[in-house]
């Protein structure tokens, strides 16, 4: 089920950042170092009492060459396009302004679940002061400090009390996947052309309540898709969506929702940074992930051509060595034919279960081969492995001393696993747990 998204807005300096980093704190996943991925998040998860939802902070799409308040339009226009709820924030210490009063008016008009948070409510007075805010005209002010991190409970609970009581699509066996890559790599082509194949059948079009909208379709065994909509595919040309961190906050929703994740690079031009940002954060969220290389009739090619676009490739992203690598192209249809069967096969991969007998079978032998490693006199004992998650495979490895457990002997491990059964396009997690 989709995750509803909370979006915070509210002029600048009324503390944005602060309560987003604020919750963003309570995030339980956890997730691996990944070079590449942006640290200045405009974009988490968080939980509060069991319900599992997406943070924006609008504060954090700038446009820097944009008057005052058309820079606030914009970022209140993403929230409304992009959330369930949208947290308003405003200041206690400086009251109603005028733009608090102009961010009302859009937000009226928007008829979305709206939050009021009055922050800086720093001491008990201040708490009491919020009175005044009822004019903005939208029900109880919560007072909040972000930087005393008071009042958090309040605002989490007033959240979730608006969240969608969403019917849960039990039937849908569909696999979810999504395009990701730069603009103009091909996606919307891509999008095109697969399902104007003769053999795809595409069953219907669906708008969600965030005027997204997936596309299901049936491949010739009869499997089921679901194509999330991802910005750059569907062109609604609004102004923010050309700004980068617009981009990648859309593209790490749209991974969120995916099961499998088609990670689309321009074979004439290559890899950029941007590039790596969005597939990082698809290896840390753990989607199946296929590297399609795309436009690659516009390619000089011979014999050698494709061998080496993919060593190069593997060398610059070497934490997806998993993911497999198709080259295509749009205009001419080549290979298209494979994404779906290789998208069922991926999604296969990231649902396998292997018993731990025979994971333990595997331990034995990765010891024999590559005893493990002494550290300062200390050996790294490792007695039991068990798989305890799928989507992606996650399995806990029971060792003497966690620490000793250091990142080549977990790769080495991990890399026994992928020879040994088939996890092509998935992550692995791999966690040491000291045996009780
Ligand atoms: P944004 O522009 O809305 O994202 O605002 P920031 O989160 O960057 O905060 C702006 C300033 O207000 C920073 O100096 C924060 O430390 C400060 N600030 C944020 N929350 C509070 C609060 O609850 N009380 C006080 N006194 N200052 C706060
Ligand atoms: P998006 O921004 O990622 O959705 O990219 P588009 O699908 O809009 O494609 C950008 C440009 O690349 C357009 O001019 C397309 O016609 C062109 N294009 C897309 N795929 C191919 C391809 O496989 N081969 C060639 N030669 N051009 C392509």
């Amino acid at each position: 089920m989709a995750r509803p998204v909370v979006a915070i807005v509210g002029r600048p300096n009324v503390g944005k950042s602060t309560i987003f980093n604020r919750i963003a704190r309570e995030r339980i996943a956890i997730v691996e170092d990944t070079p590449g991925v942006t640290r200045d998040r405009i974009y988490t998860h968080s939980i509060w009492l069991n319900h599992e939802f997406s943070l924006i902070d609008t504060g954090g799409i700038e446009f820097a060459d944009q008057p005052f308040m058309t820079q606030i339009r914009n970022q209140v226009d993403i929230a409304i396009d992009e959330a369930d709820v949208i947290v308003f924030l405003v200041n206690a210490r400086e009251g109603i302004t005028d733009a608090d009063e102009k961010i009302a008016q859009i937000l009226y008009r928007a008829h979305k679940k709206v939050v009021l948070a009055v922050n800086k409510a720093d001491n008990p007075e201040q708490r009491q002061d919020i009175y005044d805010f009822y004019a903005l005209g939208f029900g109880d002010p919560v007072p909040v400090s972000g930087t005393q991190g008071t009042g958090l409970g309040d605002l989490l609970d007033a959240i979730v009390a608006e969240f969608p009581t969403e019917i849960e699509d039990d039937d849908d066996q569909s696999i979810k996947f999504s395009l990701i890559g730069r603009p103009n790599v091909g996606k919307s082509s891509l999008v095109n052309a697969m399902l104007g194949e003769d053999r795809v059948i595409v069953s219907e079009i669906e708008g969600t309540t965030r005027d997204a909208i997936d596309t299901k379709f049936t491949d010739e065994s009869g499997q089921e898709f679901t194509m999330i909509d991802t910005a750059g595919i569907r062109k609604r040309g609004r102004v923010y969506e050309a700004t980068e961190k617009y981009a990648v906050m859309r593209a790490q929703s749209a991974i969120d929702r995916s099961d499998v994740v088609l990670f689309v690079i321009d074979g004439k031009d290559g890899l950029r940074e941007q590039d790596k940002k969005v597939a990082g954060y698809a290896h840390e969220a753990g989607c199946g992930i296929i590297i399609v290389v795309n436009k690659w009739d516009l390619v000089k090619k011979d014999t050698k051509t494709m061998a080496e676009f993919t060593e190069k490739l593997r060398g610059e992203l070497q934490y997806l060595e998993y993911a497999p690598i198709v080259f295509v192209s749009a205009l001419t249809k080549q290979r298209l034919i494979q994404l779906p069967e290789m998208i069922k096969t991926v999604s296969e991969n990231q649902q396998r279960r292997v018993q731990s007998s025979v994971l333990n079978d595997v331990l034995l032998k990765a010891v024999a081969i590559t005893p493990t490693p002494n550290v300062k006199g200390h050996r790294l004992r490792v007695y039991y492995l068990t798989q305890v998650a799928i989507k992606p495979p996650t399995f806990v490895v029971f060792v003497n001393d966690p620490d000793l457990f250091h990142f080549s002997y977990q790769r080495f491990l991990i890399n026994q696993l992928r020879q040994t059964f088939d996890f092509a396009g998935t992550p692995i997690r791999l966690i040491a747990r000291k045996r009780k």
